[in-house]
């Protein structure tokens, strides 16, 4: 996979590229990246990227050329057809099942916003995909482009080792991931459950299960219309 982050502060973004998954993926040649300022595509002489609004109001609002322009140019580059997305307050709001889809591509963009927005034809016209990472406000894109990057790199092949593999992670089941303990066995007092010292991995299968599905029913009940689950455990739930 390559990924093009257009944006006019790369320095937002480059050290996230330089940590951890991120980083350990992109030594691995398992996905490369480019950050691509989109004010050295601007033709104005001042090479401006943002102008006022027609017909008024607060802000500045992203002109249309560089935009358009940056993100032909990485096209040209690698005659892919890529998804162009644009990070938006106003998109689609983004999950897992997001992350899955986008993680089978070759190609991805990201056009990071920033000031009041965008030109309405950047929107119409250019980007296949709009995303929001949440119902708040950001200044600018750079965030929403890595939550988004970040949770697609690590669903890539081969790269989360074992001891962090994803299939289990939340949201990939339609649930919420079960608790964790770790040593030690009793801390102050606070002990870990019997059956995850047992060995039993059947009864340890078992109670992480109802677990995952105890912590979504109290949390994220909207998710688990959605989940696959079994008779009894619908029955289960009812019965709640
Ligand atoms: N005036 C715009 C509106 O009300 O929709 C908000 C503009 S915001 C200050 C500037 C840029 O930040 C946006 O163009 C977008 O790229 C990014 N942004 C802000 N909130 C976001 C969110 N929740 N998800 C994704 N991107 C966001």
């Amino acid at each position: 996979m390559h990924i093009d982050i257009l944006t006019l502060f790369p320095e937002m973004v480059s050290g996230v590229f330089d940590a951890s998954i991120l980083k350990k993926a992109h030594e691995k040649e398992k996905y490369s990246y480019n950050l691509v300022n989109f004010r050295d595509y601007s033709t104005n002489k001042h090479m401006k990227v943002d102008d006022y609004p027609y017909g008024g109001g607060a802000g500045m609002v992203l002109t249309p050329q560089p935009v358009f322009d940056a993100t032909e140019a990485v096209i040209k580059q690698r005659h892919t057809k890529p998804r162009i997305i644009l990070m938006s307050p106003q998109g689609a709001p983004y999950n897992q099942q997001k992350a899955e889809e986008l993680a089978k591509e070759d190609h991805l963009i990201f056009i990071c916003g920033h000031y009041e927005g965008y030109d309405e034809r950047i929107r119409k016209h250019l980007v296949t995909d709009e995303i929001s990472i949440g119902d708040y406000v950001l200044t600018g894109g750079e965030l929403g482009a890595m939550v988004v990057i970040d949770s697609v790199v690590r669903l890539l092949p081969d790269v989360l080792g074992n001891t962090e593999s994803a299939p289990e992670d939340s949201f990939s089941t339609g649930l919420l991931e079960h608790p964790h303990y770790t040593r030690p066995a009793d801390f102050r007092g606070m002990k870990v459950p019997d059956v995850l010292l047992s060995g039993n991995h059947a009864k340890i299968a078992e109670w992480r299960r109802k677990q995952s599905l105890k912590r979504t029913f109290e949390r994220r009940k909207d998710l688990i219309d959605d989940a696959a689950l079994t008779d009894k455990e619908k029955k289960q739930l009812d019965e709640k």
